[in-house]
């Protein structure tokens, strides 16, 4: 199975005609509460379509991680792994403004403590076959998480988003590495997607999405392998990333090939781009199987 090492947040979400300035006060129009966090959304992509997934993070002992963790459980993940912190859950404080603009205040809560291995996490890494992590947590855990995972075979797929310069030495404990345009840059020090990629894979097996352009692959040292995108009307882009990483684990960690999996990611994400909604939009097994005609 899969186990997710990363953030579970509830955000709370309001909308309102502008945005606020500075010392300013506007009226809202609708408030929603909505479970996110990179980690949790990609644990539950990769739940829904199908995987064994296990939750591995941290919530806070208050009504708002008991929501975060009931959402999770709704979704088929499994969060007997998950640990309580003192102090709040994270939360995302999200305003929208009728054109669609937004501000985010995130506030890390439980998550900015995970700053070393917990045992509860350890053990559920030592039960998977493929660790799936993104940089939502403290790097000190996710740099650790990632040697352990390596040093006991588990495969280590790791999202780097947010976007940020790594450490020496995290890149060497990771399979499969799954950036988008924007942090494929940041990474590889390079604009063009095509260089980007190769730069990336002297290092690990890379998987540079493109939007809806699609993916581009490149097994560690190959030339890139072109992944097209499916052609459909997508209404809400966001966690398009997260779907599609969280169902190429589920496959892996199934025993799919890399060509397999990335097929059912892309099916998978083409899905979700077509529903409002983050991770509520990722698709089933089963729709993803008669999208791609099974
Ligand atoms: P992120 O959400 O992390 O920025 P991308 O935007 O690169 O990630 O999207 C991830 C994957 O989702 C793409 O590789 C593609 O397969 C799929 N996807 C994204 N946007 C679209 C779209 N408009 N139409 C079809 N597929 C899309």
């Amino acid at each position: 199975g899969v186990v997710v090492l990363g953030s579970a947040n509830m955000d709370l979400v309001a909308t309102a005609e502008r945005l606020p300035g500075r010392g300013e006060t506007v009226a809202g129009g609708t408030f929603r509460l909505v479970p996110g966090g990179k980690g949790a959304n990609q644990a539950v992509a990769a739940a829904r379509a199908g995987g064994a997934v296990r939750f591995a993070g941290a919530v806070g002992d208050d009504d708002l991680g008991r929501r975060v963790l009931a959402a999770l459980a709704a979704a088929g993940v499994d969060t007997a792994a998950v640990t309580r912190a003192a102090g709040p859950t994270g939360t995302a404080h999200i305003t929208v403004d009728a054109a669609g603009d937004n501000t985010i205040v995130v506030v890390p809560g439980a998550n900015g403590t995970l700053t070393a291995l917990a045992p509860a996490h350890a053990a559920a890494i030592d039960g998977a076959d493929t660790l799936l992590l993104q940089l939502e947590l403290p790097l000190s855990l996710v740099c650790e998480a990632a040697a352990y995972a390596r040093a006991r075979g588990v495969r280590v797929v790791l999202t780097p988003a947010p976007a940020r310069p790594l450490p020496d030495g995290l890149l060497a404990d990771v399979d499969l590495l799954v950036p988008n345009e924007h942090e494929a840059t940041i990474l590889a020090g390079t604009p063009d997607p095509d260089a980007a990629v190769r730069r990336l894979a002297e290092r690990c097996d890379v998987v540079l999405t493109l939007g809806a352009r699609g993916a581009v692959h490149a097994a560690a040292g190959a030339e890139p392998v072109a992944v097209p995108a499916f052609p459909v009307t997508a209404v809400d882009t966001t966690a398009a990333g997260d779907t599609f990483v969280g169902v190429l684990a589920a496959a892996l960690a199934d025993g799919t090939a890399m060509a397999g999996a990335l097929r059912r990611a892309t099916a998978a994400a083409a899905l979700s781009v077509q529903r409002p909604g983050a991770s509520d939009s990722a698709p089933t097994a089963a729709e993803i199987d008669s999208f791609l005609g099974g």
